[in-house]
């Protein structure tokens, strides 16, 4: 008997026309994630990736497969004959580790992908179900709401399995196109970063910073979120675009309280080059309805204005606190909230506009020489490779 893990996909992956391009995208992105861990091999039979470790890696291999998106399901499995006496045996084995403390009910469940085998599925379920019975005073059936099930796949072999761990649903990385997430230094945009990818986007992330006005630290500080962000979303572009040049302008010939949206529409001017030059099809923000003053309906449209993609902003309709305990979850909450100061906070003025006026903005951008700006921006781009 081998213990294996096992990793099953989510239906829509399974039925895509690019069905083969997204499952390779899913199986490096797992590999990548877990060979820093180790394990010894791994193989696909009949649509589940198989991975073969030490059990003792087990805990930890699953944490991070848990990070890849498209994934239903991963299984603890063990892998025997294609007999019924080493399946019985099996089956045994696995009640007798997870299920010999309390009374339970459960259910045996087989998938027979190999036709040919001698029992089909009813049968063989109902000869798993008796024999446990027998052999388990602490279980009884319930095929309707058992407290677990027993799972057996026959396929060139039998595998059982009972311990389920859910995978993060969503879709795999690449099948919903490429965006360029604006990613600052905050708690909000790396939860955009990780909605957007948990749907399939390949998501690349640009941060604006506003050296020697803002520290070398802020800097780094977003470079480490696109890391952390990076176990989910895979290998990333992260431009980084030097904006004090522009701050400045805005300070000497426009109203103080425009500074933010000014900002924000440069923001999107420079991420209009980027896209155009490495086809990425949309942006995705952090914004949230209402949040703070940039985030209301007059200057989310004065904003969107500027670009020419569309903004996605997968945290719209979401809670402050519902968005702090997923940045949580994922793990970037912690370098979020890390004391340095990004350009925003450094220029923003004490009373912003709340309801910005497109024809006001335009006549304050009539002071600026804009496609200079944009152009000697773009020229200070970092790009490092995540
Ligand atoms: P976050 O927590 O993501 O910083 P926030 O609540 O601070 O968001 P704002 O400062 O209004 O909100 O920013 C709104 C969105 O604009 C951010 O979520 C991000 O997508 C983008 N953004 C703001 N500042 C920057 C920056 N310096 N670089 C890149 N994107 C930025
Ligand atoms: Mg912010």
């Amino acid at each position: 008997m081998e213990a294996l893990l096992s990793v099953s996909f989510g239906e829509l992956f399974l039925k895509g026309a690019n069905r083969k391009t997204f499952f390779n995208n899913a199986l490096s992105h797992i590999i990548a994630n877990i060979k820093d861990i180790g394990y010894e091999n791994t193989y696909v039979e009949s649509a589940k990736l198989y991975i073969r470790a030490s059990e003792d890696k087990f805990d930890a291999l699953i944490k991070e497969i848990e990070k890849v998106f498209g994934i239903a399901y991963i299984d603890e499995v063990y892998k025997v004959d294609k007999n019924l006496d080493d399946i019985l045996k099996a089956t045994k084995y696995v009640v007798n580790k997870y299920y010999s403390d309390k009374d339970y009910s459960f259910k045996s469940q087989t998938t027979r992908v190999d036709k040919s085998f001698e029992y089909d599925s009813p049968k063989l379920n109902h000869l798993v179900g008796d024999y446990l019975l027998d052999e388990f005073d602490n279980l009884s059936v319930d095929i309707h709401n058992p407290d677990f099930k027993v799972y057996i796949d026959i396929k060139s072999n039998a595998y059982i399995y009972s311990k389920r761990h859910k995978g993060l649903g969503g879709l795999p990385i690449g099948s919903s196109g490429q965006g360029l997430l604006l990613l600052s230094g905050g708690i909000d945009s790396p939860v955009a970063g990780f909605m957007m990818a948990k749907r399939g986007m390949k998501v690349n992330a640009i941060h604006f910073h506003s050296y020697p006005f803002t520290s070398k630290q802020a800097h780094q500080k977003a470079e480490d979120l696109a890391k952390l962000m990076s176990t989910y979303t895979g290998p990333l572009k992260f431009y980084s675009v030097n904006l004090s040049n522009i701050y400045k302008e805005i300070a000497t010939n426009c109203p103080r309280e425009e500074t933010t949206i000014l900002s924000r529409r440069f923001m999107m001017r420079i991420s209009n080059e980027i896209a155009d030059k490495y086809g990425y099809q949309a942006f995705v923000t952090g914004e949230s309805l209402g949040q703070v003053a940039s985030q209301t309906l007059e200057s989310m449209s004065v904003i969107e204005d500027s670009s020419n993609f569309p903004i996605l902003r997968p945290l719209v309709a979401i809670d402050k606190q519902d968005i702090v305990d997923l940045s949580k979850e994922i793990g970037t909450y912690e370098k979020s909230i890390e004391p340095f100061d990004d350009c925003c906070s450094i220029f923003a003025p004490d009373k912003p506009v709340t309801k910005p006026k497109l024809k006001y903005i335009e006549r304050s951008e009539g002071n600026l020489d804009i496609d200079r700006l944009v152009k000697e921006a773009i020229d200070t781009i970092e790009i490092i490779e995540i």
